[in-house]
């Protein structure tokens, strides 16, 4: 995706990483290799590699500019966290894109996390003297205050892998006085605001965008990959409740299916905005070019 625009509103994405990462079958415990097959030979091919037998993998974080705010929603894995592979990408791509798109940490007005994993929040702080600080000095950073709650608790009784995330990436945020803890029908103003969409984490939220008479809706891990369109009860290894997810993903589709509503789910392969059409028992993602 190099740029979606919705009436004032555009939508760049910067990657942090992309490319083959995980075969379905170790994704989605419900997978079933003979469906699976039969959808990946009618899919866009971005979304799968058959000579690795891996699907493609995208991590990213949307820049969103409205005529009053420039915002970032999640930060990919973020630099300095000593997180272990295969979750130690390189930083540079990130930043060198950040830049590209005319970019400063100093002019972000909002951070969005639509929830508190590794891959969502790492940009949100930097090391500085040992300690990690806020990376966008000005910018308000939305949570929602249950999902914080959530991952806070985990931490505390030591249960949150892999890495320190909510130590590293959302506490200082809190401790900066820059986190807005908020509830999941947030509103930041009559071009942003929040849906809850959980079951991936705790309390995961879409981010919706609206301009002109157009709609788009960052995602997040509400699906990691289009064969969950067609199957939306294919959850995956990563959802904290399996059968919640796939609750939130099917009602979400079925709600923006042949809307015309541009969905950005954080982990497609470019060109990653796609909209969705009922196709039988589900739904098929077509992705925009
Ligand atoms: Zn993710």
């Amino acid at each position: 995706m190099q740029q979606l625009k919705i009436g004032d509103v555009t939508i760049t994405s910067i990657i942090e990483r992309d490319g083959p990462w995980r075969k379905p079958a170790d994704m989605f415990p419900a997978y079933d290799p003979e469906v699976g097959a039969r959808h990946l030979k009618t899919l866009d091919p971005v979304i799968f590699d058959p000579a690795s037998g891996m699907m493609y993998i995208t991590y990213q974080t949307f820049v969103v500019r409205t005529p009053h705010h420039t915002i970032l929603v999640d930060t990919c894995t973020g630099e300095d966290k000593g997180y272990p592979a295969p979750m130690d990408f390189p930083k540079q791509r990130w930043l060198d894109e950040f830049k590209a798109a005319g970019l400063a940490f100093d002019k972000i007005d909002y951070v969005f996390c639509t929830h508190l994993h590794i891959d969502h929040c790492g940009w949100n702080t930097v090391l500085r003297d040992g300690r990690w600080v806020p990376t966008f000095p000005k910018a308000k950073y939305v949570f929602h205050k249950r999902e914080y709650a959530a991952w806070e608790q985990a931490t505390k009784e030591g249960k949150q892998p892999p890495g320190d995330v909510w130590r590293f990436n959302c506490e200082p945020i809190v401790a900066a006085g820059q986190a807005l803890l908020v509830d999941d029908d947030y509103t930041l103003d009559d071009t942003v605001w929040l849906s809850p969409t959980p079951g991936h984490s705790p309390c995961h939220c879409c981010v919706n965008i609206k301009s002109g008479g157009q709609r788009a809706v960052v995602t997040g891990d509400l699906m990691h990959h289009a064969l969950q369109c067609r199957e939306p009860e294919w959850s995956t290894i990563f959802d904290w409740d399996a059968k919640e997810a796939a609750v939130s993903r099917r009602r979400f589709l079925g709600e923006v299916a042949g809307t015309g509503t541009f969905v950005l789910p954080i982990h497609f392969p470019s060109p990653t905005v796609g909209l969705v059409e009922a196709a039988g028992s589900g739904f098929d993602y077509r992705f925009v070019r």
